[in-house]
């Protein structure tokens, strides 16, 4: 640990420049990362990005993948986009960022997702290129060529499922081990951190160059799903890939705050009434739940993204394995959030409960009450 602390920031010297190249902490690194940047961006095609520094997955994908996908974008005039239902950091984010690098390359685009209430939840308000959104309504009933973004399944596109459905060529762009393959082309590796990171691999393969704001697209992508880099999905590619996003000089600091570290005054009740009616049960690896009703956001003027952080803080308890925060959305359906510190694989357990996600990372939804639901969890929770 010391070394890699005393590398960049004591005398320079080779063994450590040629240890950290890519950092930025000297001015030496300095110019070396934009150089190694435009060699990249400079490359005609993919050959120029070796697969292991781009996707830091174990190279699933296969240069015919890229290739085919890379060729469908190029020849199709119209691309339709779209991102799971509710998106998070990882899914808007990775759709704005393309909707932008594909209209510079003279693309007609339409980029939507399928929520019955259509709106970026606010959490996102600051993204950048929400210009280039449009209501589900307007997205084209058969695309000629469709790309998904963070979508697991096609029933997590929501309203725009039946676009997927007959559309005549799917491009999926994923992360999730539960991803069903749904396109007809799967750009899916469950080894990389988030759908940012394969996001950004295709930008590089397209010719497209990371501008601020794009990067800050990836930036919102890479570190929500990666917690902060905090997750097990932190990788070295996941920093290295944090280290190009910054370098456009995107700030991680005013980032982090629109993310994490701000809410309206009445999120400190909403989160004293979650924690007051938190319960920890005990037997087995334990586990910590509690729930939000849409009661408790009406009484402060909440609106349900404001609430997804709850279970962040829920998560800490010392005594339980899973953590589960039941969230009650505005048509009164609850939006069920899982957690596990590694022994339990939540995943399987929502999948076998209608939904599905991230071994340590889950979710599904729920049309029962609380209690109902609550001892579905633990059943299946008994037998994995
Ligand atoms: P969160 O709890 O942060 O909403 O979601 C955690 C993970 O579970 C994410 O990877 C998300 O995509 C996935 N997830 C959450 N809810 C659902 C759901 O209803 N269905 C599926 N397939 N995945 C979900
Ligand atoms: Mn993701």
């Amino acid at each position: 640990m010391r070394d890699t602390f005393d590398g960049p920031a004591g005398p320079p010297s080779e063994a450590a420049d040629s240890a950290h190249a890519g950092a930025a902490a000297s001015p030496a690194r300095e110019r070396a990362t934009p150089a190694s940047r435009s060699e990249r961006e400079a490359a005609p095609t993919a050959n120029g990005f070796p697969a292991d520094a781009r996707t830091g997955g174990a190279g699933v994908l296969s240069e015919e993948v890229w290739g085919r996908a890379v060729e469908l974008v190029r020849q199709a005039d119209e691309i339709a986009l779209a991102c799971h239902v509710s998106p998070d950091g990882d899914a808007l984010g990775s759709m704005l960022a393309m909707a932008r690098i594909l209209t510079g390359m003279g693309k007609r685009v339409v980029a939507s997702f399928g929520d019955r209430q259509f709106g970026v939840p606010g959490l996102l308000h600051f993204l950048p290129f929400q210009e280039l959104l449009s209501s589900p309504a307007d997205f084209p009933a058969a695309p000629e060529l469709m790309i998904t973004f963070d979508s697991s399944t096609l029933e997590r596109l929501g309203l725009l499922a039946a676009s997927a459905g007959q559309a005549r060529e799917v491009i999926v762009i994923d992360h999730h081990p539960s991803n069903t393959g749904f396109g007809t082309i799967s750009l899916i590796d469950p080894g990389v951190a988030a759908t940012a990171v394969l996001t950004e691999e295709l930008i590089y393969r397209l010719g497209g160059s990371l501008s601020k704001d794009v990067a800050t697209c990836l930036y919102v992508g890479l570190v929500t799903d990666t917690g902060s880099f905090r997750h097990s999905s932190t990788t070295p590619e996941a920093h290295e890939m944090a280290a190009r996003l910054v370098a456009t000089g995107l700030r991680p600091d005013v980032l982090a705050r629109e993310l994490w570290d701000r809410s309206p005054f009445g999120y400190l009740a909403v989160l004293s009434a979650a924690l007051g009616r938190a319960v920890l049960e005990r037997e087995g690896l334990g586990m910590v739940w509690t729930y939000i009703t849409r009661g408790d956001r009406a009484a402060q003027g909440l609106p349900y993204s404001e609430v997804e952080g709850v279970i962040d803080v829920v998560r800490r308890t010392d005594e339980a394995e899973v953590t589960v925060v039941l969230k009650e959305d505005d048509e009164g359906a609850w939006q069920v959030s899982t957690r596990s510190k590694g022994a339990v694989d939540v995943a399987k357990i929502c999948s076998a409960l209608g939904g599905g996600g991230h071994a340590g990372a889950a979710g599904f939804t729920s049309h029962e009450p609380v209690d109902v639901t609550m001892a579905r969890f633990r059943d299946v929770l008994r037998m994995s």
